[in-house]
């Protein structure tokens, strides 16, 4: 039996449109920058702690504002930066 159309996964996508070999962008770890980044936020009063290089900062701003304030709950945000480049070796990022 003869199967028609093309399935929807075997498509080239726009920016293979005009190319010969399509470009590969690869998305890796930026690290000429800084590199992760701490912050812990009180979600009672929403006052923070600044960001810092190690997480170590952020936590004893959690524990001094508990002290301080009474308020126990906290969010702790990371933030790590990728860079995107073309023609790379085909690595991708794997989630950590
Ligand atoms: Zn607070």
């Amino acid at each position: 039996m003869r199967r028609e159309g093309i399935a929807a996964g075997r498509m080239a996508g726009p920016y293979h449109r005009g190319a010969r070999r399509p470009k590969l962008w690869a998305l890796r770890a930026d690290r000429s920058g800084s590199g992760l980044i701490t912050e812990a936020e009180c979600t009672t009063c929403h006052d923070g702690s600044g960001a810092a290089d190690d997480g170590r900062g952020p936590a004893v701003w959690c524990l001094a504002h508990a002290e301080e304030t009474g308020h126990t709950g906290f969010r702790r945000i990371r933030t790590d930066f990728f860079r995107a480049s073309c023609d790379g070796a085909g690595e991708s990022v794997d989630g950590a």
